[in-house]
């Protein structure tokens, strides 16, 4: 399937230990990675947790359209994520 992946964007992944705390980047939602979630971690120094993945509202509004393919600010990785949403965005 082609992709119509958005260009690499503020993007995060974090344990519910580690939320951003939105001060830098207004995150707008949270959805788990697909598979059982385990093989992506979170990016906090020296936390070995399970991570939600961290989305600005123009990478939901993607989302939402069925983009599953999110692009941290690094080259070196992209992530799939899964049907579970942990996080929706306020309707604000
Ligand atoms: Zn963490």
């Amino acid at each position: 399937m082609a992709s119509t992946a958005p260009p690499k964007d503020q993007t995060l992944v974090r344990c519910p230990d580690h939320h951003p705390n939105g001060r830098a980047v207004p995150y707008a939602a949270a959805v788990a990675p697909a598979g059982d979630g385990e093989a992506v971690l979170c990016g906090s120094k020296g936390c070995e947790k399970p991570g939600l993945i961290w989305t600005t509202r123009e990478a939901w509004n993607l989302y939402e359209k069925g983009e599953r393919v999110f692009y941290p600010r690094t080259f070196a990785i992209s992530i799939k994520a899964g049907e579970r949403v942990h996080v929706a965005p306020s309707s604000a």
